[in-house]
């Protein structure tokens, strides 16, 4: 199969699954991987927004760095398949308990029946209010230095954002910069960040000026341009899903779901990995609590057989 064909197929109703991922992108496809290799039934149901959605290339993740996500998602698509683990492009818009587990509605397709479910729903990044933010997101603009840092290293760096986080990763940002300009609110406490050379910009961001996608500066509330050549978002992520709170999952302050490292939650039968547990993730961290949580729901899944025996 080629490598950027997607492996949708549309089961029926009838159809019983042991697992349902909802959720396709590096949490939700490595759980399916493990389980599918341990002759689960599974199906993934994936909307095909990724919080990494319109970044180019990802970088750190071992053998792949500097691959495209869509690539990466691609690729784990074609290992799954190998293991007979059907995935459905679609958005899940409800899941509740049954006789059997739970039923997961799918929009556009027939309800879906399963033992176990996975939330790998992920998060979203809701960008700041900025006219031109969207043309560089991704690009020259990006939320983390250590996916980031190396292809904006050495230009003057701009960052905004969320005011409790600004401090420390203005100075954070000096590992790859020394030229690094923070924009921070009348109230942010800045001394830290001036005692390591950091220039502080107290005037307000009113719209990113940009030229074909290429980031040239901040324009200020007073119509003035801070140049710069790269751009760092702070505090960005939210939970990318609902579906915890109907299910009655607990979560955590953020807003994210609880779970332990297992990805196990406060709902039985209910599992959380990734992104959707996490924000702070990077892709290796999604596929690893992928792996975790695939594993222990497995044993869950044995003792119940084993049980019925
Ligand atoms: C701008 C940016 C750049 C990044 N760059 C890097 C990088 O270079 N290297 C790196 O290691 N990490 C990077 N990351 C972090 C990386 O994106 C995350 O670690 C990773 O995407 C988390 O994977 P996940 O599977 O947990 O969730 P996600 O990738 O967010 O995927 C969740 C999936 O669930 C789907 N979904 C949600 N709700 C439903 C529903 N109801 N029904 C069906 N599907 C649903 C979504 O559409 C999405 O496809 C970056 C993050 C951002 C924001």
């Amino acid at each position: 199969m080629d490598a950027t064909e997607p492996a949708t197929s549309t089961p029926s109703s009838t159809d019983r699954f042991d697992v349902a991922i909802v959720g396709g992108s590096m949490a939700g496809l490595t759980a399916a991987l493990v389980l599918g290799r341990a002759r689960r039934r599974v199906v993934v149901i994936d909307a095909g927004h990724p919080m990494n959605e319109g970044v180019a290339h990802s970088q750190g993740f071992p053998t792949r760095d500097g691959v495209a996500p869509t690539e990466l998602v691609a690729l784990l698509r074609d290992e799954v398949a190998v293991y007979g683990v059907t995935v459905i492009d679609g958005r899940v818009g409800a899941v509740a308990r049954n006789d059997e587990g739970f039923t997961v509605a799918v929009d556009g397709h027939e309800d879906l029946v399963a033992r176990r479910v996975v939330l790998a729903t992920g998060g979203r990044v809701d960008l700041p209010d900025l006219p031109g933010l969207a043309e560089v997101w991704g690009g020259d603009a990006a939320n983390c230095p250590y996916c980031h840092g190396w292809e904006l290293q050495d230009r003057r760096l701009a960052l905004i954002g969320d005011q409790t986080k600004v401090p420390m990763m203005a100075r954070i940002l000096t590992q790859w910069s020394d030229d690094i300009v923070a924009f921070a609110g009348a109230a942010t406490d800045m001394a830290a960040a001036e005692q390591a050379g950091i220039e502080v910009e107290r005037r307000v961001p009113v719209r990113i000026v940009q030229t074909g996608g290429r980031l040239q500066g901040i324009e200020v509330d007073d119509g003035t341009v801070v140049p710069c050549g790269g751009l760092f978002v702070v505090g960005l992520p939210v939970a990318g899903s609902s579906l915890a709170v109907g299910l009655g999952a607990a979560l955590d302050e953020h807003g994210f779901v609880a779970a332990d490292r297992e990805g196990v939650t406060s709902v039985p039968g209910v599992y959380a990995i990734g992104s959707a547990v996490d924000p702070t993730h990077q892709l290796t961290g999604a596929a690893d609590s992928g792996t975790r949580a695939a594993r222990w729901l497995n044993h869950d899944l044995i003792e119940e057989d084993l049980a019925a025996r």
